[in-house]
């Protein structure tokens, strides 16, 4: 039995969080690859340097303490020297880069900086673990051969590459009874340099590791007690989802569900692995359990999401629709400048994107330089969100949409585009950012419920 166990920020964070990680990893009976975040507010923090918001000494100086103080306190002082001089090495490693950044900044050394939270988290655990006894290695995703392709900031992994990699780097650690404690969030890119997965991607390098070794399970260990109705920060009432399956997981973490990054689902899914989400506070919880399910649920709907920041660009051309080449232009140009599309619509004569608001400028240039004799005129509605509503029986059901949008009138928000019948289990629509919360919590009490169970 294989698992690969995901801790995320908070799970790192804290000198009481690492003693309650400990005693979930020592307590697993299985062959485990730990997966480890940067400490909470890190990866913040080195963003906020490399904006030059804040200086070197500051940062590094900061890192160094927030760790040093942690570690000592988790381990013997012999281990703890020896593994001080580590520590240090690699800030002064990041020191080092955050001084060539400022002289000349490049996209790549981006991704370098901020991938150092996780390098750090990486050699804390591996050296605790080492110190109870639990073997215990730093292994980075260098070191385990985690390949990535695509952009600095919002790489993906190359699953086939990395899974060779892992069966020859990490298998036989595992298979020695040791404890790889990976790095998450980045892997090597076509560059031979890091690559981020994007913000939250350490939820990813979980997956890419369990579907790389093969394993039976990816836990996903958080700060909530798993994958729940909506987000508790908005919806006080939202309970936890004890099963689901992997699509309806995978809408909601793409279309907003924070609790995991949004291509987490896709690794694990390839290979059947099933994907768990725990509660490192409160470890006894059931959580969620992700897996092929069909037909789980009850009400009319499981889980509703957000997405803030968004824009709808809409360009126009005449009977668009007769012009297929046009139509694939427009796609290919404005989905390579946006990163992510997270709806398309056409009618006759308009096409319609919605995209992250801070690529608008790039999507923008990227129309404007297609110098299409077609492209007519192009509008731009910011400060608008989507709202995802998951049910893996939603589609059978009739009139489901016509009661979730009479529900939204009551907000008295305009529904800015809809895309229903796409996806089996989601219905989503745009609606103006600053009624968002208000729909989530109101779809979530006319449809979902609570207050339920909390665990
Ligand atoms: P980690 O640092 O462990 O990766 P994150 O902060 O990235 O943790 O994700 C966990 C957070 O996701 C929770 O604290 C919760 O506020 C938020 N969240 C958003 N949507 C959901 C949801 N549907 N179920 C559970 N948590 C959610
Ligand atoms: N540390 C990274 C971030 O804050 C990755 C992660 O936590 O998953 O985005
Ligand atoms: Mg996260």
């Amino acid at each position: 039995m294989i698992k690969s166990m995901k801790f995320g920020g908070t799970s790192v964070g804290s000198v009481d969080a690492l003693e309650r990680m400990i005693s979930i990893i020592t307590k697993e009976e299985a062959n485990k690859a730990v997966v480890v975040s940067a400490m909470s507010g890190v990866t913040n923090s080195l963003v906020a340097c490399l904006d030059g918001k804040s200086e070197i000494a500051e940062i590094t100086n900061g890192l160094l303490e927030r760790y040093s103080a942690a570690a000592k306190a988790a381990m013997d002082e012999i281990v703890y020297k020896e593994y001080y001089n580590k520590l240090e090495d690699r800030v002064g490693k990041l020191a080092e880069h955050l001084e060539t950044y400022k002289d000349a900044p490049c996209l790549a050394l981006q991704d370098t900086i901020v991938s150092w939270g996780e390098r750090l988290s990486s050699l804390t655990v591996a050296y605790i673990l080492q110190s109870r006894g639990k073997g215990g290695i730093s292994v980075t995703s260098e070191e385990a051969g985690i390949v990535a392709d695509g952009a600095y900031g919002n790489g993906s992994a190359n699953l086939e590459a990395t899974h060779h990699n892992l069966q020859k780097n990490v298998l036989p650690l595992l298979e020695e009874g040791m404890v790889p404690v990976l790095t998450g969030y980045y892997g090597i890119g076509p560059e031979g340099r890091p690559m981020t997965f994007g913000r939250g991607g350490s939820d990813y390098s979980s997956s890419v590791v369990a579907c790389g070794l093969e394993a039976n399970c990816c836990e996903i260990w958080t700060d909530v007690n798993g994958f729940m109705t909506a987000d508790p920060r908005v919806v006080p009432d939202a309970f936890t989802i004890h099963e689901m399956d992997y699509s309806e997981a995978a809408e909601l973490a793409y279309f907003g569900a924070k609790v995991l990054h949004p291509r987490t689902v896709e690794p694990v899914r390839k290979r059947g692995i099933a994907l768990a989400v725990k509660n490192t506070f409160n470890p006894e919880a059931k959580g969620t359990i992700i897996r092929n399910l069909k037909n789980s649920s009850q009400g009319i709907l499981r889980s509703v999401a957000s997405k803030v920041d968004l824009s709808i660009v809409k360009i126009y051309s005449s009977e668009l629709v007769y012009q297929p080449d046009l139509v694939s232009r427009l796609v290919a140009s404005v989905s390579g400048a946006a990163g992510n599309t997270y709806a398309v619509s056409t009618s006759l004569s308009t096409i319609a994107f919605l995209i992250p608001s801070n690529k608008l400028d790039d999507v923008i240039n990227r129309i404007s330089t297609m110098h299409e004799a077609q492209v007519e005129k192009y509008t731009v509605k910011g400060n608008v969100a989507l709202i995802c509503c998951v049910g893996d029986n939603m589609i059978n059901m009739p009139g489901v949409a016509a009661k979730v949008f009479a529900n939204i009138s009551e907000t008295g928000a305009n529904i800015e585009m809809i895309s229903e019948g796409a996806s089996d289990v989601a219905l989503n629509f745009v609606i103006p950012d600053d009624k968002a919360l208000e729909a989530v919590r109101n779809i979530h009490k006319e449809f979902i419920g609570g207050p339920h169970e909390k665990i």
